[in-house]
């Protein structure tokens, strides 16, 4: 048997697991993602909870044919840096994060944007392992994406996917990239907080930010949005209401275009709402669809909380591991 590992690299968690040959889960092991010291304090902290996951498996870290990591920022996979990495802190600059952990762990190291190791994972062994096309939402803080196409990831150029900048309102909201009528600006879990802000401040009156003290949050994240919901929260509802339109749209016009067989939508707010929001999110792109007799299966994530983490171990088999000094 040989085992592989695979990490999800995430702003707030460290999810790292260690799979065997037909990617069950053999060890996992999950860590908080250092607040302070920047990417090599965040570098540490992904080679120790690797390990333990690797414990969790009855195997040592350089027995692994290899470890694939997803993570956010820019990648570039060759090299194994990122930068640009939003929700980590500190991380503007590149930060060899490859070769650093391949050299802690004593193992070839795969690197890939966080989104794409997640859709690849639910395209291999999740809710799209029967479909030939597949066109992956993450809907979270933003709203990210990919591209199968006849069972090959679409990259484009490097930019492909970016679903959350699809213009679904010209001249429309104010989007977190600074131009106007995106997806994200309607959808993207940030704006819809800076959203519901503004309409406090405004006078208007909502739960969300009790719900988020009592739970001793900064952020409105996704278990907020779902107690709210759960509550029947009016301006949550709305709020909601409002994103699933604007993800009808801007998936729908996908669709039109690419023609794909399966969309799964996954994300912590697309995971955390489940299945009767995705329900919402097929109805809503009806409207839009040009082949309305014959859309594509629309699914929620299947793999859960591990799947960035397995789709990740997916990379040791589909690509060359990133360059060492040795
Ligand atoms: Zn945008």
């Amino acid at each position: 048997m040989t085992a592989r590992g695979g990490i999800d690299l995430g702003g707030t968690k460290i999810q790292a697991v260690v799979v065997d040959d037909d990617a069950h889960v053999l060890g996992q092991a999950r860590h908080p993602t250092p607040q302070q010291g920047g990417p090599p304090a965040v570098a540490n902290e992904i080679a120790e909870t690797l390990r333990e996951a690797a414990t969790d498996a009855g195997v040592v870290t350089s027995e692994l044919e290899g470890i694939g990591i997803g993570s956010p920022g820019a990648i570039d996979a060759e090299a194994g840096t990122v930068e640009h990495a939003r929700n980590l802190p500190d991380w503007e600059a590149p930060f060899p994060l490859g070769p650093t952990l391949a050299e802690a762990l004593s193992a070839p190291v795969y690197l890939d944007n966080d989104v794409h190791v997640a859709v690849s994972g639910e395209f291999h062994l999740g809710a799209a392992k029967e479909s030939s096309s597949l066109l992956g939402v993450w809907w979270g803080t933003g709203v990210g994406g990919g591209i199968i196409l006849d069972g090959k990831p679409w990259s484009g150029r490097g930019a492909a996917g970016e679903i959350g900048h699809m213009v679904v309102k010209r001249g429309g909201a104010r989007c977190t990239c600074g131009r106007r009528g995106c997806l994200e600006a309607y959808a993207g879990r940030a704006a819809m907080e800076a959203r519901a802000r503004e309409l406090v401040a405004g006078g208007h009156k909502t739960d969300l930010f009790d719900i988020m003290e009592k739970h001793d949050r900064t952020r409105l994240q996704s278990g907020i949005w779902a107690r709210a919901l759960d509550r029947g929260d009016q301006m949550a509802v709305k709020l909601i209401h409002r994103a699933i339109a604007a993800l009808g749209a801007g998936i729908a016009s996908a669709v039109n275009l690419l023609d794909v067989e399966s969309v799964v939508i996954g994300g912590g707010l697309g995971s955390r709402l489940g299945e009767p929001y995705v329900k919402r999110i097929d109805e809503a792109m009806e409207p839009h669809l040009f082949m309305p007799d014959r859309p594509p299966g629309v699914h929620p994530a299947a793999l859960g909380d591990l799947g960035g983490a397995i789709g990740a171990t997916l990379l040791v088999r589909e690509r060359k591991p990133v360059e060492t000094a040795s």
